[in-house]
């Protein structure tokens, strides 16, 4: 089954159930200041569950676009060197608003991926909470039983709070769930380990797939849980996981959601993916990034200095730089794989599509900017480099971090996973000083300068509203980098 067909079953599936199908929210987040991007499925019902908005249809299904590389679900270090984490992924989920709860939930959940998808019931293990004290919050034996009904108990894990208790963020509203893994092992590698004891353990292999929540509190600033007005059920499953099991590959990679991307990048850099680890980490790091760059600007989410736009720029400057150094790529090649995904995402993000010649533009004119200081950065750090060891030092300070993201374009974590690579360390605190120093200064400075600049500055964010605009942004980087 192809990806595309995979996508279609699923959302047919609730459908038949009498389920919705509604369109993915934006991936970035313009009106809630508790979240920068949509990083489950749940947020754009956010209102339905708190009982702030009447509900348009009790049920729902849809695909929607995630990325999680900041706040409380940040899976960005995981990328690229695992094989089933992503910035931006598809979450599918079905949801009952006041409708249908636990029951309906879990025995569609396993219906759906038995006997439509065929995954092998053996090779399944599912969880749930085992309650916390502290919070007074009960096991979930509601939930047991259910699965207890479909299930051989010994397939059945008890998980604590942080695999099994629900939350989108600091606050708003969260609840205990039940998830589904899948052990993709061969049959020796299952008889030495069982599968049991890895789940929730960070096996490549032994991967969760399906999240049921069951949304019932509300957690307010102060940490403290409120019941819902009523209950109800949000799940996401990992579409690109979803792929790996059912097409039998090993990584998500190996899908055909990344294969033609990984096609297309041997191509432009003449390399192979498949053959040396360094190489294939960067692969598999720019074929994850450009998903998220290229959804993020067809959402209107420019690259920018601040905010929602800097995660942004930041995603792509480690993109950039991966190539340069693991793949010899020195000119702009992002902007190349845009094409791959507009027809990939076709029919079900034909935002993407629609706008390709602008994302290309902008991430070709981000990518121009950053290759023009990347090397002299990159020789600027041979040289701290060298100059540590020769003090017998391992710890970047924090001026010399400054120094690189002022002059040279450097993300703090750019140059932190630099350092990592090279068993250093970064003086975190002292960067942000200098950057605390740096904006008093340019706060008088900015005064005197041209609009442009001051809205590097001020911390405005930079989103598109058109072609006129956009070529200002241009300007505002070529101005910043050189
Ligand atoms: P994991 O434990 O693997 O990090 P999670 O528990 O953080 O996943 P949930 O918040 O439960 O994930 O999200 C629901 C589903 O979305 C997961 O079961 C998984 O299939 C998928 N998923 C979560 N994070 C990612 C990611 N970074 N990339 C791809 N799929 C993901
Ligand atoms: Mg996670
Ligand atoms: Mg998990
Ligand atoms: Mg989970």
């Amino acid at each position: 089954m192809t990806s595309s067909e995979i996508r279609k079953k699923f959302l047919n599936f609730f459908k038949n159930k009498q389920h919705k199908i509604v369109a993915s929210a934006p991936m970035v987040i313009k009106n809630d200041p508790t979240l920068m991007f949509t990083n489950a499925g749940m947020n754009q019902f956010k209102d339905y569950f708190l009982g702030n908005q009447e509900v348009a249809y009790p049920r729902v299904t849809d695909t929607q676009k995630c990325l999680r590389v900041s706040g409380k679900h940040n899976d960005l270090e995981e990328v690229g060197h695992d094989t089933y984490h992503h910035t931006m992924f598809e979450m599918l989920g079905n949801w009952s608003f006041g409708d249908y709860f636990k029951l309906e939930a879990i025995e569609w959940a396993w219906e759906l991926l038995t006997v439509e998808f065929k995954l092998p019931k053996d090779r399944l293990y599912v969880s749930v909470f085992e309650g916390d004290p502290s919070e007074n919050l009960a096991f979930d034996q509601e939930a047991f039983d259910i699965w207890k009904k479909l299930v051989p108990e010994e397939r059945i894990i008890n998980g604590n709070k942080k695999d099994n208790f629900w939350e989108m963020g600091e606050s708003g509203p969260c609840g205990p769930c039940s998830e589904i893994h899948i052990d993709l092992r061969s049959d020796e590698e299952i008889q030495q380990i069982p599968g049991k004891d890895l789940v929730n353990n960070d096996h490549p292999l032994v991967v969760e797939i399906w999240n049921l929540v069951f949304m019932q509190y509300n957690r307010l600033a102060d940490g403290s849980l409120k019941n819902l007005p009523a209950k109800h059920v949000d799940t996401g499953m990992g579409f690109e996981r979803l792929c790996m099991a059912i097409q039998g590959k090993k990584s998500n990679y190996d899908t055909d959601v990344f294969t033609p991307l990984l096609d297309e990048l041997g191509a432009v850099s003449g390399k192979k993916y498949g053959k040396l680890l360094k190489e294939d980490i960067a692969f598999r790091v720019i074929v994850d990034h450009i998903r998220a760059i290229a959804l993020s600007v067809s959402d209107g989410q420019l690259p920018s200095n601040n905010k929602a736009g800097y995660v942004i720029r930041r995603i792509l400057r480690r993109a950039v730089r991966y190539g340069y150094t693991f793949l010899d790529l020195k000119e702009p090649f992002l902007y190349k794989l845009v094409k791959i995904l507009a027809k990939q995402f076709e029919e079900v993000f034909p935002e993407l599509i629609a706008q390709q010649d602008l994302v290309e533009k902008v991430i070709k004119e981000e990518e121009t900017a950053f290759l023009r200081t990347l090397e002299n950065g990159l020789k600027r750090l041979e040289a701290i480099k060298a100059d540590l060891s020769r003090k017998k030092e391992t710890v970047i300070s924090g001026a010399v971090a400054f120094e690189l993201y002022d002059t040279y374009g450097f993300p703090l974590d750019l140059t932190a996973l630099i350092a990592r690579e090279n068993g250093l360390s970064i003086d975190e605190a002292g960067f942000q000083q200098e950057m605390a120093r740096q904006k008093d200064r340019s706060k008088s400075a900015a005064k005197m300068e041209t609009g442009d600049w001051e809205i590097v500055q001020e911390g405005a964010d930079v989103e598109f509203i058109g072609y006129e605009q956009l070529e200002a942004e241009a300007k505002i980087l070529r101005y910043r980098n050189v």
